[in-house]
């Protein structure tokens, strides 16, 4: 098996038609742990964003004629490909995100299991016959390719945000032009390079590199060839692309912005709330959508959840990803860390107290020690908005009711988690939570087989599972006239 070789993509950048694209114009991929520059990749603009939209029209005609299986053959070999150097993606993807290694290689693992799983979910996308209310019609279903997608991706989880969307696309017999993030173009440019040695024709798939996002998401969204747009990222990003993509009224899927709470009740087993409690928050250094941003605690257990959790927290190791041992790696960016800064400064001056953890200091970089707030309150501006960092702000509460309103009084809809013991109240809390996904009694809850998505101000549509598939196909209703012209008359047509 050869080394990936991660060169030739990182020296060229975007790829077209599988040709990779030199370009003169280039921009710095950053590593967050060390600040320095660690590739330059193309910097493309409109001519090359064009060009990509082009060659995946070109190809969209005899992709969206292979039969699943053939499709299902090479997603399973680009699958197997990304399996066999995991670990060399995974250098990649920790060095231009931050996260630690280990976490790093979970991903590409997870990744993968979009690319498998959709490779078989294809074969399955039945139409339906309908029981015709016309003796002499017959009513069904077909499903078929969207069309060309534009997939644009956020830098948190630079594999498994872009499979989520290539996997079921490319299994469907769509298109797709994918512009990843600024700051982590190079775990996308390797998928590429693998998704070319695993038989993918040209066009099926285009990577374009830019700095300059609104300019290339403009003509995403305003290209008529362009037939669904695919967004993981901002809700204000989101709320945008949603407007520009009106005027040729293409097909949406957005994965927005969450505020998750995250309820301990009295009858809670502390060890399992504990570590469902670590895995959501600390994962990737705090900078996951579905994070639990408000942590409630019942009052009666508030004593021994926060002692055994603070022990938990000290045992995080602050650090450079690559690093042996390490568990929280850096932030994205300053601007990442300047906006925990603030939400930190302004829950301590509303009252909130600092358990563990120290102050946000410029000469650790980008670096953040996870901190431990208690004494939290609706005021404050980290209960409004996703935090992004490992700050973790714990709420006291007393009432059933009360807390799920409290959970429930945020614009977003993304995530919700609660621990209980208790049967009746598993089922009521469940069906009161406001959110798209719930994890009871479990911290970490996104799997290929399952619809991963928001409600509210966190977007629509779902990833993952046979509802991930759907949203890059079409439903072709027909209706068949079964009558032979001569032998009976036609009955007026009454729809
Ligand atoms: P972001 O600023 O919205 O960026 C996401 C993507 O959109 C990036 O590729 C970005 O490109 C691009 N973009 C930015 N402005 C654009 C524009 N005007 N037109 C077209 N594209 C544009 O979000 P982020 O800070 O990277 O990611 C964090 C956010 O993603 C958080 O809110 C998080 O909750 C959300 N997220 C949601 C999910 C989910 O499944 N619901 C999963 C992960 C993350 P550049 O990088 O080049 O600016």
């Amino acid at each position: 098996m050869s080394a990936l070789n991660s060169a030739t993509a990182y020296h060229y950048g975007a790829c077209i038609d599988n040709e990779w694209i030199f370009l003169e114009k280039k921009f710095e991929v950053i590593n967050p742990a060390t600040e320095k520059a660690i590739a330059t990749v193309a910097d493309c603009g409109i001519l090359e964003t064009v060009q990509a939209i082009d060659a995946a029209t070109k190809a969209l005609a005899s992709w969206s004629n292979t039969t699943a299986k053939e499709r299902s053959e090479i997603l399973n070999k680009w699958f197997q490909l990304i399996i066999q150097h995991k670990e060399e993606i995974a250098t990649t993807l920790s060095k231009e995100q931050g996260k630690p290694l280990q976490e790093a290689i979970g991903e590409v693992v997870y990744g993968a299991s979009f690319i498998e799983w959709f490779a078989e979910e294809a074969k399955r996308s039945y139409g339906e016959t309908i029981p015709t209310p016309d003796f002499h019609k017959r009513l069904f279903t077909i499903k078929q390719p969207i069309g060309v997608v534009a997939a644009i991706t956020p830098w948190n989880f630079p594999i498994a945000m872009v499979t989520r969307k290539l996997a079921p696309a490319i299994a469907a017999g769509c298109t797709v032009v994918l512009k990843p993030a600024e700051e982590t173009p190079l775990s996308a440019l390797l998928l590429m390079k693998l998704a070319i040695e695993a038989g993918l024709p040209k066009g099926v798939l285009n990577v374009i590199t830019t700095s300059n996002a609104a300019l290339v998401g403009d003509i995403l969204t305003s290209h008529p060839a362009i037939k669904k747009i695919s967004f993981t990222g901002s809700t204000a990003v989101g709320k945008l692309l949603m407007q520009q993509s009106s005027t040729t009224l293409k097909k949406l899927s957005l994965e927005l912005g969450g505020n998750a709470p995250l309820i301990v009740f009295d009858d809670a087993d502390i060890e399992l709330a504990v570590k469902g409690t670590m895995i959501s928050k600390f994962r990737n250094a705090g900078q996951t959508c579905v994070c639990a941003n408000r942590v409630y605690v019942h009052k009666d257990i508030y004593l021994p959840f926060v002692e055994a959790l603070q022990k938990e927290v000290e045992g995080l190791v602050v650090g450079d990803g690559l690093d042996a041992g390490v568990t929280i790696g850096p932030l994205i960016n300053k601007e990442a860390k300047d906006k925990v800064r603030f939400l930190l400064l302004d829950a301590l001056q509303k009252g909130a107290e600092m358990i563990t953890g120290k102050e946000l200091l410029d000469d650790d970089g980008l670096f953040c020690e996870p901190i431990v707030i208690t004494n939290c309150t609706p005021s404050m501006e980290l209960s409004k908005e996703e935090i992004f960092g490992p700050i973790l702000a714990i709420y006291i509460f007393d009432k059933d009711e009360a807390v799920i309103n409290l959970a429930n009084n945020t614009p977003y809809g993304l995530a919700a988690y609660f621990f209980t013991q208790n049967i009746n109240r598993c089922w009521k809390t469940m069906e009161q939570l406001q959110y798209g996904m719930i994890g009871i009694n479990e911290g970490l809850i996104s799997h290929p087989e399952a619809p991963f998505g928001g409600i509210k101000e966190s977007g629509f549509g779902k990833e993952g599972g046979r509802y991930g598939l759907e949203e890059y196909l079409i439903t072709k209703y027909v209706c068949l006239n079964t009558r032979q012209r001569g032998k009976e008359e036609y009955k007026s047509n009454t729809g």
